[in-house]
Formats: C-alpha cells, structure tokens, sequence
C-alpha cells in the first residue's frame, strides 16, 4: 500500500487558505510510506505507539516534526521526551507533572496539548472542560512547571454518522479554547486546537480547529 498523492494535494489545497496545519497520522503504516510523503514535502507525523514511533524516528530523517497522538503512559514518556515535538493527548494532572519531570531532567522544554473529552462515548480519555481550565491555571501560575509549553487543546469528537453531535462537541471544544485563551492573553504557546480526523476533518475545520490529524485518508485503511 503507497501514498495517495493526489488525496495529500488535494487536501493541501484545501488547508493552506485557512492556516491549517496538517499532522499525517502514519501508525502501522512503514516507513517507506512515511519516506514517500517525506518526499513529497510532508514534515509533521502523528504516531500513537511508543515503541512504533522510537524505532521509526531513528530510521526517518531528523527534519521530521514527531506528534504524539495516543494515550501515553508515565513510564515511556522517557523514552520520547528527548525528541517528540508535540504530545496530543496529556489527559491528567499526574502526566503534565510526569512530563515536566522528564523536561527538567533532560534540559527540554516539552510541548503539550491537553486532550479534552468532547465526546458522549465513555472510552475516550480527557480532561472534562472546568477541569481542563484549572490545568491550564494551575500550569501557568506556578513556576514548577517550567519545562511545559501549554500550547493548546485536543479533542475527539464521538464516531457516529450525527453530524450534528460531532459538530455540537467541536464547537464546544472551540468555545473551551477561546475562553482559556482569553483568560491568558499573554500565553502567545497556547494557540493550536487540534480536532479533526479523515472522517471528519471538514467539519473540524468549520468550528475553527488549526490543527488536523488525518491517517486513513493519504495512506489507506489500517488493519
Ligand atoms: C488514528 C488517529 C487519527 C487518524 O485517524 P484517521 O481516521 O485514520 O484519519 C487521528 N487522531 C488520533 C488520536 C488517532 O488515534
């Protein structure tokens, strides 16, 4: 299975006039389809396994900007902390202080987006919205957590054919994010609202997300 070019220009087309950036989520896929999209000017990955995302990162080129998507677990934070550019999915106080442990230890200032739970679905992990204020709060108030950068927030919407529902949880994922920002205006990080995936990205886009992670569409369906 190789890369849908034609899927990635087209979708390039529709992002750059609305400042979109776009994380192509390559998890199970090989290294050879990563190094295709490379090629064609691809730079920002997304992967949800850790030790998926170690090996590959070794094989691929440095230039390449590695977001973490999945659900990451305290003891391999490690194990990426040294080049991750971006962590998805912080969705508890004790993992922003696990990352930020790992941070001080090894010099770098970690990027994080807090994952908010949007969707009716019980399984998804997340901040609820009054809780996801008071991290941000308790983030930016208190010089411990020096080696975080709060850059924003991520959401799933629910997997139903609903359009209005999924609609109804982005726009609540916008609002969440305008009030935080407002709140702290001078945090120039906290701008980035990753929500939208291959299935419902153009909705995403349409609530005002600035940050899409699409798979299935530019490297097939996974197994
Ligand atoms: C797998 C995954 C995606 C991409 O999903 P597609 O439907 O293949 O575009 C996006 N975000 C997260 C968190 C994922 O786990």
């Amino acid at each position: 299975m190789s890369i849908d070019l034609a899927a990635y220009n087209k979708l390039l087309d529709e992002l750059q006039p609305r400042n979109v950036r776009l994380v192509a989520v390559s998890k199970t896929k090989p290294v050879e389809d990563i190094k295709e999209l490379y090629d064609a000017g691809q730079r920002d990955f997304g992967e949800n396994y850790v030790q998926e995302l170690v090996v590959k990162q070794t094989q691929l080129p440095d230039e390449i900007r590695w977001h973490f998507i999945g659900h990451l677990q305290s003891n391999k934070i490690k194990m990426i902390a040294p080049f991750v550019h971006l962590i998805h999915g912080v969705d508890s106080m004790r993992l922003l202080e696990a990352i930020n442990k790992e941070g001080k230890k090894i010099g770098r200032r970690i990027k994080c987006l807090l994952q908010v739970h949007i969707a009716r679905e019980e399984s998804k992990f997340g901040f609820d919205t009054e809780e996801a204020k008071k991290a941000v709060e308790q983030v930016l108030a208190d010089h411990h957590y020096d080696a975080l950068e709060l850059c924003g927030l991520m959401g799933m919407a629910s997997f139903t054919d609903d359009h209005l529902l999924v609609e109804q949880e982005f726009k609540t994922l916008k609002r969440l994010f305008d009030e935080i920002s407002a709140m702290f205006p001078d945090q120039q990080h906290f701008n980035i609202l990753s929500m939208g995936m291959s299935g419902d990205y153009k909705l995403a886009m349409g609530c005002g997300s600035n940050m899409i992670r699409i798979g299935s569409m530019l490297f097939g369906s996974r197994n």
